[in-house]
């Protein structure tokens, strides 16, 4: 496995992989968990070779948000994915990425604008300006994210539908611990009091999925069952629950039973802010 910094040093490598045939990408700010290397193993079955980016991208953090506390454990990283079988290692510095005059970002349109866009503003444009650079660099067949970061997979999908990027993109299930809490790098934060509240998140959505499965259509009464556990634990401080189309993140009215929806939530436990969804799936 390589681990290269600089942008000329990843072209380098990349060429190198050429004659391999298809690369799939996978894209992470690390401190890497089941999440991320269900990603990684999903990438190196379906690809002669694996890259992945390990990257905390300051474009995507709002000036209040943890981009200096975003927890880091590069040796680890690299340990966990050179036993995933991981080709190439791309952990560049900031100025690497962002050198000195850099000025073009990509911004994305209105699938950028609801739910963590609307809280998190510029957060897309920072995710859509790394993953064209990522794309460009690195030229993959096909790039791995998680259905985890669901608007995410949105604007990637319209980004390359709308630039004609020739990737493939792979959005792969929600890897979550035993007791239901969606793995995350930002569970480090969780307390040891607020560990057990946060299984309020997938419990909400849980019980809006029971009442998908039994034929409720109404997407405020979904998003009230879903408000509703959320009430039940006084350490859980909502940001806001979403019943959307799942295509352009548009509130529903009406859940069309042969789209389905994506119900999503973000919800502050303690110091951390977690999102969690869950694909209500079409039904016949
Ligand atoms: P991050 O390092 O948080 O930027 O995540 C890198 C990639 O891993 C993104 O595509 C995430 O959606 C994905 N990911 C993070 N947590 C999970 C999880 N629990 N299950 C599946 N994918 C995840």
């Amino acid at each position: 496995m390589r681990v290269v910094t600089t942008r000329e040093e990843l072209r380098a490598a990349r060429a190198g992989l050429g004659g391999a045939g298809e690369v799939g990408l996978v894209p992470t700010m690390g401190f890497l968990h089941e999440g991320h290397l269900s990603l990684v193993r999903r990438a190196a079955e379906e690809n002669d070779a694996t890259v992945v980016s390990i990257f905390v991208n300051p474009a995507q953090f709002g000036p209040a948000e943890d981009l200096a506390a975003y927890p880091r454990d590069l040796d680890h990283d690299l340990g966990l994915l050179a036993a995933a079988g991981v080709d190439l290692v791309w952990a560049p510095r900031v100025e690497d990425v962002y050198p000195a005059g850099f000025d073009t970002y990509v911004a994305p349109g209105g699938v950028a604008d609801v739910l963590e866009g609307a809280r998190r503003p510029g957060h897309f444009r920072g995710v859509a300006t790394i993953i064209s650079i990522l794309f460009h660099l690195v030229a993959p067949r096909r790039a791995y994210f998680g259905q985890k970061d669901a608007q995410q997979v949105a604007v990637i999908r319209q980004l390359v539908r709308d630039l004609g990027l020739p990737v493939e993109i792979v959005a792969c299930p929600i890897v979550r611990e035993p007791d239901g809490l969606a793995m995350s790098s930002r569970n480090t934060y969780l307390t040891a009091t607020d560990r057990p509240a946060a299984l309020v998140l997938s419990r909400a959505l849980r019980a809006a999925g029971q009442a998908w499965e039994n034929g409720e259509r109404d997407a405020e009464a979904l998003r009230t069952i879903i408000r509703e556990v959320l009430a039940a634990e006084p350490r859980a401080k909502v940001d806001y629950v979403s019943v959307a189309d799942p295509r352009t993140l548009a509130e529903l009215g009406t859940v069309d039973p042969a789209v389905g929806a994506l119900a999503s939530l973000a919800v502050r436990v303690g110091a951390p802010r977690l999102i969690d969804n869950l694909v209500l799936a079409p039904r016949a």
